[in-house]
């Protein structure tokens, strides 16, 4: 595993590996590509506001924070935009050697922030965003947006005449 350079890696050289010593620290970053779902997520270079402390301790660098953001999508329902803050906790050890399955390391010195912080917005994603909780979708014969036009009717769907017309031209262009 490599480490990115970049907003989100720290060096926690600072703290000596003496369990106790922390480092707090107050950023806006550019959002990273991909952050997020593929229907809501956070733009990419978008803010996010970082607020984070590093804590040495025993095994290794414990990493607690949280992140702030907007994020944006479409509504599963009606494909309307849909904006919302996002504010998410996070809290995760990075031990100095050997990690276990679940488990993060430092490279060398540097704690490389970005896995836990895709982890933890992807977390907080409703997986259906929505416009509103009572959206009431597309309408199925035409598409529009019912909840902009909720009382729009259609009369029958296809006229039998017409149906019949249009496979009398499919069967013309045969
Ligand atoms: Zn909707
Ligand atoms: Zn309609």
């Amino acid at each position: 595993m490599t480490v990115s350079s970049g907003d989100l890696v720290f060096d926690t050289q600072v703290l000596g590996r003496r369990p106790g010593t922390e480092k707090t620290y107050a950023r806006t970053l550019d959002a990273p590509a991909d952050l997020g779902l593929d229907v809501l997520g956070v733009p990419e270079g978008s803010p996010i506001e970082l607020e984070l402390r590093l804590e040495a301790v025993m095994d290794g660098v414990l990493a607690t924070g949280t992140a702030s953001a907007h994020v944006v999508g479409e509504c599963v329902r009606c494909l309307e935009r849909v904006e919302d803050d996002l504010d998410v906790d996070f809290q995760e050890l990075y031990v100095y050697d050997d990690p276990g399955e679940d488990e993060l390391a430092l490279e060398g010195d540097l704690l490389d922030l970005e896995p836990v912080l895709r982890d933890a917005v992807v977390l907080a994603l409703p997986q259906n965003p929505l416009c509103d909780p009572d959206c009431p979708g597309l309408c199925p014969e035409c598409g529009a947006r019912l909840a902009d036009d909720p009382d729009h009717t259609h009369g029958e769907a296809i006229d039998p005449r017409w149906a019949a017309l249009t496979h009398l031209t499919e069967h013309n262009e045969e």
